[in-house]
């Protein structure tokens, strides 16, 4: 392709998008298909001549749609926001043109310098203290990743190493795999899957700790587990603590967790995900209390702040507890401002990064502050209009408190109802609801996503939600 055809399809491609996007409530939010379906429908081999790009064009329509799950339908409710812009996309394009691999300040500059300041940005938005941002006094800093599963990670590993370190240098006849072996970290019960997953990964037990009845951990809890753990001959090391869980967004109290973490020497982690875009909004920001007292805090832009998947962020307070942890300095790697400024490929456990600040940038600029304070603000005030429409029908309870934009409710009764319930939805396949179990309660959660979602919609979708509500009324209730 040269760049007279590139600019042609690129136009055309721009067109696309827009249309898909603006249109994109007419289609089904669910797809269709069954496994297999692509196979049917595109050759088992590559082209061998090189073919013309409008037949690629058609192939969109034919090919891919069909199997696609509409994730920014203002009917998908599942999961949380998987957030999208368009200057989030226009980002991307130009970040892929660039194609910069930033692995080191030289390798680009300001991929680098626009990373630092973008995150800062963002870290004042949320109301981060100075102590997390490359502009305070110490060593804290923000860092762009891929996922928040990487960065929960990233930090058990970097703690990991810390941990070892010390207790090899105080007792030099313990072997590493031994320390190992008795490190503690701890998470709640209702914590995102993948907390439990670094503990496999890094090889150390994740203790799931009990949430209380808001499906929120409580100081008491990681208090007492510490101490029998101890006394036990484990080595606490490391909490990951959440602000918003997937299930249902609900808040472990840092207040009490933090100070606990300071007297036992353990890192804390805040996995706010999901919650920790609404960060934007003052009157969110009581959740945070005690957030002088974490280590590293991740949030992921890619969920609820408009930015297309994938860019998680995390700021530290001492940065040089990642960048000693795993330091590996080959010659083809330095540079002369080496020490001066912040190497990314320290802060990350891959080599090679993109240059994703540039979509954040494009994103900050073009809706502001306000703009994003706005978007987050209707997203809740529609998940309340959903929440009033469930209480006034009276056939359904709310499970949890609706504090973002996430609803978690059930048809009053034994959890069997609501997993009819939901096989209806399914079957009737007008919108995209998942389900969540926590303390043996089945309930199914309505999260708002679409950046354009209406009144209108919410109403669309309770009124389906109803009418499958009466199909299961019909069939299980004499
Ligand atoms: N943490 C929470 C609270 C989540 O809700 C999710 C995903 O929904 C994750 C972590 C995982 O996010 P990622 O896909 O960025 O790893």
């Amino acid at each position: 392709m040269d760049a007279r055809e590139f600019r042609k399809f690129g136009r055309e491609m721009v067109d696309y998008i827009a249309d898909y996007l603006e249109n994109i409530r007419e289609r089904p939010v669910v797809h269709r298909v069954k496994p297999g379906y692509l196979k049917t429908l595109i050759p088992d081999e590559a082209p061998q001549k090189p073919e013309d790009f409008s037949e690629v064009m058609k192939d969109i329509e034919r090919v891919i749609m069909p199997g696609i799950t509409h994730w920014h339908s203002p009917y998908f409710h599942g999961y949380y926001a998987a957030g999208n812009s368009f200057p989030s996309i226009l980002g991307d394009m130009l970040s892929d043109t660039i194609g910069c691999i930033g692995f080191s300040w030289a390798a680009s500059p300001a991929c680098t310098e626009l990373e630092m300041i973008t995150t800062d940005w963002l870290g004042k938005m949320i109301g981060l203290p100075e102590q997390f941002l490359h502009c305070g006094k110490g060593k804290g800093g923000g860092v762009i990743q891929t996922t928040a599963s990487e960065t929960v990670f990233l930090c058990l590993l970097a703690t990991r190493t810390k941990m070892v370190t010390k207790l090899k240098a105080e007792n030099p006849d313990l072997d590493e795999m031994t320390i190992i072996s008795k490190l503690v970290g701890y998470t709640s019960d209702q914590a995102n899957s993948s907390v439990h997953r670094s503990g496999l990964l890094g090889a150390v037990t994740m203790v799931k700790l009990p949430s209380d009845e808001n499906f929120s951990l409580q100081g008491k809890t990681l208090r007492q587990r510490i101490e029998k753990d101890r006394s036990e001959g484990k080595i606490p090391f490391f909490v990951c603590a959440s602000l918003g869980t997937t299930g249902s967004c609900a808040f472990d109290n840092l207040e009490e967790i933090g100070p606990i973490c300071q007297e036992n020497d353990i890192w804390l982690h805040i996995d706010a995900a999901y919650a920790g875009s609404g960060f934007v909004c003052p009157e969110f920001r009581h959740y945070m209390k005690g957030i002088e007292y974490v280590q590293t805090f991740t949030i992921n832009p890619h969920k609820w702040m408009l930015i297309a998947f994938d860019l998680s962020v995390l700021w530290i307070q001492d940065s040089s507890l990642l960048v000693d942890a795993f330091n590996v300095d080959p010659i083809y790697l330095r540079h002369e401002n080496e020490g001066n400024v912040p190497d990314y490929r320290h802060w990350q456990i891959p080599l090679g990064r993109r240059f994703r600040a540039l979509k954040l940038w494009f994103m900050l600029r073009s809706y502001g502050v306000e703009g994003v304070q706005k978007y987050i603000r209707h997203h809740c005030q529609l998940a309340h209009e959903f929440e009033k429409l469930v209480v006034d029908d009276g056939r359904f309870e709310i499970v949890t408190e609706v504090v973002m934009a996430l609803v978690c409710f059930r048809l009053k009764g034994d959890n069997i109802l609501s997993e009819k319930l939901l096989e209806e939805i399914v079957a009737d396949g007008r919108l995209y609801l998942i389900p969540a179990i926590a303390r043996d309660i089945y309930f199914l959660r309505l999260a708002v996503c679409a950046e354009r979602t209406t009144s209108e919609d919410i109403r669309y979708s309770f009124a389906v939600i109803k009418s499958c509500t009466d199909r299961v009324m019909r069939r299980y209730i004499p």
